[in-house]
């Protein structure tokens, strides 16, 4: 047996952030947009491998073979798929995924889907730290088991040997085959959250090598995401010591102890474009009655404005420019997972955003409005109602409880104390009753008592002196 030897945090930091022969991680380019404002993230989800699969691309002539494939394909993938395009088409482009994740086109498109990535060319907008929060809390055990598994036997099969050569710069033809097996084998795990589908990694060779490889970054990325959301946002980790600083301070405490970088770098893209969204709208200064002023007040011409005429151009050319208005926007280019998630983290500190642990599902949420807010709004798997509504079913029901204790004890109270005053029962007796009574109601208000039995025992208390 090979012995593992022990690598440090911050060799294993860069670890699984790197490319490997086997498997890429940096297969996409997908745009991110952050809004300031509403401290949301807008994903512009690449498709660069979605192009082949469209049937226009397809040269004429043997169409129809492909095609009759490629439908069965469709029918059986898409019943695993959470949603469809139509699904976005109907919901008019306003579709929820998860409860947060709001998925909609880029511009409308036919609908020609028989997409190996179900969120390429979407829009993908949430609140920022939902996406980091998804990832972190999900349960990948079981698509990482069958995935491991399947590179083994892939090994068996003798297929996919690794070579070492260095990280190499494929084709656009081999990259889209490498993407489309990745998707056939690995699919599951991708589906399980918005990040694995959206930031998907690209496998050059399919075995045992790869699967591990790619199961490891999945896990070690979450186990050191989840740390990180701990020692920073948690109010309860420590809070003697590490309430009295900011979250960027606890931050900087965080990294110098594990010795992971303070800093992460990342493309940011500056355009000018005609696609008029929130985020573009905001950053241009241009009020919305203006735009539309601009627009609906065009009219053509045939002369030539002296600019026009000074420089060569068009007539109409400049006044065009002015009705049709341009925004300005600016994102960055992600491709790779961990990119994604140190992003998010860095706007999370930006934005000041604080996390509670759900009391009931363990797990982080976002505090919105409700300082106080002790459970998350998250339905759990295999339940109907939010852990808010879970609670407050809860709190109801112990409200009843400790009401119907609190009445019954009345009802004893005044029974006995009448016997007190006639004189049925002594009145130190009554008093050390009262006593140990009170303290059996708390006990039941609790809930550490069931009621039947806070009854029977007030019924039975001075059974013996009734008889008298
Ligand atoms: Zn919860």
């Amino acid at each position: 047996m090979e012995e593992k030897k022990e690598i440090s945090e911050h060799e294993k930091y860069y670890a699984v952030r790197a490319n490997y022969t086997s498997i890429y991680q940096d297969a996409y380019r997908n745009k991110v947009y952050i809004n300031e404002k509403e401290r949301s993230v807008i994903i512009e989800v690449d498709d660069i491998y979605e192009y082949y699969t469209n049937d226009d691309w397809l040269p004429q002539g043997n169409n129809e073979e492909s095609s009759d494939e490629e439908n069965d394909e469709e029918e059986s993938e898409k019943s695993d798929f959470v949603f469809t395009d139509q699904d976005i088409a109907d919901s008019n482009n306003d579709y929820l995924y998860h409860d947060v994740f709001h998925l909609s086109h880029k511009y409308s498109k036919n609908l020609h889907e028989c997409k190996i990535n179900p969120f390429a060319s979407l829009m993908v907008t949430y609140p920022v730290g939902e996406g980091l929060l998804e990832f972190c809390s999900s349960d990948f055990t079981e698509e990482i088991k069958s995935l491991v598994g399947y590179g083994m036997l892939m090994k068996a099969f003798g297929k996919g040997k690794v070579d070492d050569d260095k990280v190499k710069n494929y084709s656009h033809e081999e990259r889209f085959d490498f993407m489309t097996d990745t998707f056939m084998f690995a699919d599951d795990l991708m589906k399980k959250t918005v990040y694995t589908s959206v930031f998907p990694p690209m496998f050059i060779k399919t075995n045992e090598r790869s699967t591990a490889i790619y199961a490891s970054c999945i896990t070690e990325l979450q186990k050191e995401m989840l740390r990180r959301l701990e020692f920073v946002f948690d109010e309860e980790f420590y809070p003697d010591e590490l309430l009295k600083f900011t979250a960027h301070e606890r931050f900087a405490l965080y990294a110098h102890i594990y010795d992971i970088p303070m800093h992460s770098r990342r493309t940011e893209d500056f355009e000018i474009t005609i696609r008029m969204d929130k985020t573009a709208l905001e950053c241009s200064r241009l009020p919305m009655d203006v735009i539309i002023q601009r627009l609906q007040s065009h009219k053509s011409t045939k002369k030539k404005s002296p600019l026009e005429k000074a420089l060569g151009l068009e007539a109409g050319k400049v006044q065009m420019f002015y009705h049709v208005p341009r925004f300005m926007a600016v994102s960055y280019e992600i491709s790779a997972l961990h990119e994604m998630l140190e992003l998010e983290f860095s706007k999370m500190l930006e934005y000041g955003i604080k996390l509670h642990k759900c009391k009931n599902c363990g797990r982080y949420f976002i505090i919105k409005g409700n300082y106080n807010a002790e459970y998350c709004d998250r339905i759990r798997e295999g339940n109907s109602q939010t852990c808010q509504q879970i609670a407050a079913q809860r709190k109801y029901e112990e409200k009843l409880h400790s009401d119907q204790a609190v009445a019954l004890f009345r009802k004893y109270y005044k029974r006995y104390h009448a016997r007190s005053k006639v004189g049925t029962i002594k009145p130190d007796k009554f008093r050390k009753w009262n006593y140990q009574a009170c303290e059996k109601r708390d006990i039941c208000q609790r809930g550490e008592i069931a009621l039947d039995e806070f009854e029977e025992w007030l019924e039975g208390s001075f059974k013996n002196r009734e008889k008298k």
